[in-house]
This record gives C-alpha cells, sequence and structure tokens, in this order.
C-alpha cells in the first residue's frame, strides 16, 4: 500500500527526520527500509518529500536485502571532532545497495588495510546509541573473497 508522507510534529526533529521516520523506526528492527516512489518504482535515497525522479509524493516502504558494494571510502586518522578521538583510524564508506541507493556509512569487523572498492558487504545494525540506531555495513560472508567488479545499478 502507497502512502503519502506525513511528516510528524515532534518537537525539535526537522523535517527531514519526519519523512525519514519509517527508515529509522526499521533500523531498531534491524531491518533496512528505503521509500521506493509508487509511481515509478525508484527508491529513493536521501529520502525527502518527493521521488527525485517523478516528482512522485507517495511511497512505498519496502524491506531491502541489505547487500550492497563497497563503492568508495577513505580512512581518517585525523578527528576533526573530539567525538571520533577514541575511533581513530576509521572508515568511512559510499555503499552501493543493490537496489541502487549510495548511503555514506562506516565498513566495521574488517582491518583497514583490508578494505577495497568492490567488496560485498551487508548490513548491520548499531543499536549503541539508545535514541537512535545506526546502519553499517559488514564484508558479507556469503560472497567471495575477491571484491567484484563494481557493477552500475540504476532502479
Ligand atoms: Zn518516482
Amino acid at each position: 500500500m502507497a502512502v503519502a508522507p506525513s511528516p510528524k510534529a515532534d518537537a525539535g526533529a526537522s523535517a527531514l527526520d519526519a519523512y525519514a521516520a519509517p527508515f529509522w523506526d526499521a533500523l531498531k528492527r534491524d531491518e533496512l527500509r528505503l521509500p521506493k516512489c509508487a509511481a515509478c518504482g525508484h527508491v529513493q535515497f536521501p529520502i525527502g518529500a518527493c521521488c527525485s525522479d517523478c516528482l512522485g509524493t507517495a511511497f512505498d516502504w519496502p524491506l531491502l536485502s541489505g547487500r550492497g558494494q563497497l563503492w568508495s571510502y577513505i580512512v581518517y586518522h585525523h578527528a576533526f571532532s573530539p567525538a571520533f578521538a577514541d575511533k581513530l583510524p576509521y572508515n568511512v564508506a559510499v555503499v552501493r545497495l543493490d537496489e541502487g541507493p549510495q548511503l555514506i556509512t562506516n565498513i566495521v569487523d574488517i582491518p583497514l588495510d583490508a578494505l577495497a572498492n568492490g567488496l560485498r558487504v551487508r548490513a548491520v545494525f548499531d543499536h549503541a546509541d539508545p535514541v537512535r540506531s545506526l546502519l553499517r555495513f559488514e564484508p558479507d560472508p556469503d560472497a567471495g573473497a575477491a571484491p567484484a567488479p563494481l557493477q552500475e545499478t540504476r532502479t
């Protein structure tokens, strides 16, 4: 069933948080869901009020595979915020989901020198923050050891 976005009027929440509430709620249940345009089928990210392909405003929120490829990454050796000082060195990565969208995230449970573009990854759900669960990725244990060629996908 397609539903139009209906931002909640939570005090302190931004309009984008309201549109993305199903995404954040799904992460708490160890599910990856993104809006899929009811008009054209485009899986949308970043999440917003309308489809970036057709401007449709009704979305389904299908359960996605949680699998994709490491598209790009960088390893930080300097903390630009004190909040990250105890995490050095750490990676910031772009993962392209098999359904098409690209997300900025971290790859966990892998030595930094083993990161390679094309690495098959799967979603893991970080519940360390009691307010908001975070989406991260780990090497996909069902994939082969060698990184796969980067695959262009578009939905
Ligand atoms: Zn659309």
